[in-house]
């Protein structure tokens, strides 16, 4: 959601004739967007933005410093107070304001600080223009905000409530895409099965789905799914669209009912095992992910071990996996927890051995047969290996056949014969010719 907001704003700022520059030294006008869901990402922002007072000054003479998205929101009066070098402050809801909140900052010389951090619902930001980071993929944010609060999450707090985009909005933006060239979206939401439901007789996900696949798209993904709204007419309609991907990430969160209630998740451990029983018999060879916490307030060992079980017992492909920050404001925030940080910290080790381990089992299956890849750019290591993802959302490595200039294979589908199948990508000669 991060990464689309700043492509909205740099479409916004693109759209008033501003361009980007290599480095922040060279720029007259430098965007923070930032992240709070967990701690780290707050102390990193500080940080980052007192090194810009050092910064070589621009040749203009003049440097604005903008901070958006959900610290600006959350600490606005605390930013405007105290961080000397920030001009404009600008909350997640305030992308459209930010051209003329520069601009006062400007006129004001530096005398005070622009803000827009209110709540007030301006309309949809994925009206506003976006300068997408490639031209063959494409976020498609089509609701925003969050109605579920879990206990630990700061999400709701800064991000609103839940508002749906224009279901014809969102088929005709894809339907625009593919004609400019794009192969694949990923359709995104804070939960994204809730999609429709906040008036009655409304088109649902599922729907949503049917129709951006009937687009002609090539390839389509979404994210994040809450598994208390996944209905069995998504399921379906997953099963049904060839377009949608094999791949589904479900954030699960902890395999303990118990630490599941006092989460405020809405389902239980059995409840998460049925819908991916569900989800694998109507789309047999799907990759599942998720999302999971380790050291949630209270969590016992015994909680933990039953996280362990259920990620063997759904196979899971891969996971993001966090240690529990805690999130001033929140419910969870208000429990004490005696567990020493070393044991989260040894607990958190195991979680990450074995998700690394399911991760290598699921990719030998991927040994010696050919998947597809849409090619994303070079390989940061090795220039001349290119980089890509199967239908399954696998990392997949490759080099350029002899006489064929890598470059021109970005943005392209090919296929590569898979002969390594590492934990974390799959390998192989590019077979074929790429379309
Ligand atoms: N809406 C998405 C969902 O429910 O799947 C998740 C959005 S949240 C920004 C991404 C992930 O961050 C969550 O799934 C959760 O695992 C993690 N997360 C959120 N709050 C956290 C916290 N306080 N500490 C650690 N991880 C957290
Ligand atoms: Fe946060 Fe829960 Fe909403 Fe996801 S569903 S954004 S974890 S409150």
């Amino acid at each position: 959601m991060n990464l689309h907001d700043s492509e909205r704003v740099s479409g916004v700022l693109g759209s008033c004739g501003c361009i980007e520059v290599a480095s922040p030294d060279e720029a007259d006008i430098v965007v923070f967007m930032t992240c709070c869901v967990r701690e780290k990402a707050d102390t990193h922002l500080y940080g980052q933005v007192s090194a810009m007072v050092s910064a070589p000054v621009p040749p203009s003479g003049r440097r604005l410093v903008a901070i958006g998205g959900c610290i600006a929101q959350r600490d606005g009066e605390n930013i405007r107070k105290h961080m000397k070098n920030v001009d404009v402050v600008f909350g997640t809801r305030a992308i459209s304001s930010l051209p003329e909140l520069l601009v006062g900052a400007l006129e004001g010389n530096g005398k005070s600080v622009q803000a827009d951090v209110s709540e007030d619902d301006p309309g949809f930001s994925s009206d506003l223009p976006s300068r997408r980071e490639t031209p063959w993929h494409a976020w498609v944010p089509i609701m925003t905000g969050c109605n579920n609060f879990c206990s630990y999450c700061i999400v709701p707090y800064v991000r609103g409530r839940e508002r749906d985009r224009v279901f014809e909005d969102i088929v005709d933006e894809v339907s625009r895409l593919r004609e400019d060239g794009v192969r694949e979206v990923c359709l995104l939401g804070q939960n994204v099965n809730s999609f429709g439901r906040q008036r009655y007789g409304s088109p649902r996900f599922a729907e949503l789905l049917r129709a951006v696949g009937e687009t002609g798209i090539e390839r389509i993904r979404f994210t994040s799914s809450h598994p208390k709204d996944l209905s069995p007419e998504t399921i379906l309609a997953m099963a049904e669209t060839p377009a949608v991907m094999p791949q589904l990430h479900l954030a699960v969160q902890s395999g303990s009912t118990r630490v599941l209630k006092a989460m405020n998740r809405h389902y239980s451990r059995e409840d998460y095992l049925a819908l991916t029983d569900q989800i694998k018999s109507a789309m047999p060879g799907i990759a599942l992910s998720t999302d999971i916490i380790v050291g949630f307030p209270g969590e016992t060992e015994e909680d933990f071990e039953q996280t362990l079980s259920l990620v063997k017992e759904v196979g899971f492909e891969s996971a993001f996996t966090f240690i529990y920050s805690k999130r001033p404001g929140t419910p969870a925030a208000e429990i004490d927890d005696p567990t020493p940080r070393e044991v989260i910290q040894e607990r958190f080790d195991r979680l990450a051995e074995l998700v690394a381990q399911q991760a290598f089992d699921a990719n030998q299956v991927e040994f010696s047969r050919t998947v597809e890849a849409l090619v994303e750019g070079v390989s940061k290591r090795d220039g001349d290996v290119l980089v890509g993802h199967s239908p399954k959302n696998k990392t997949v490595h490759f080099r350029a056949p002899e006489g064929v200039e890598p470059d021109s294979l970005i943005g392209k589908l090919v296929e590569v014969k898979v002969e390594e199948a590492r934990t974390w990508y799959l390998r192989g000669p590019m077979v074929g010719e790429p379309r």
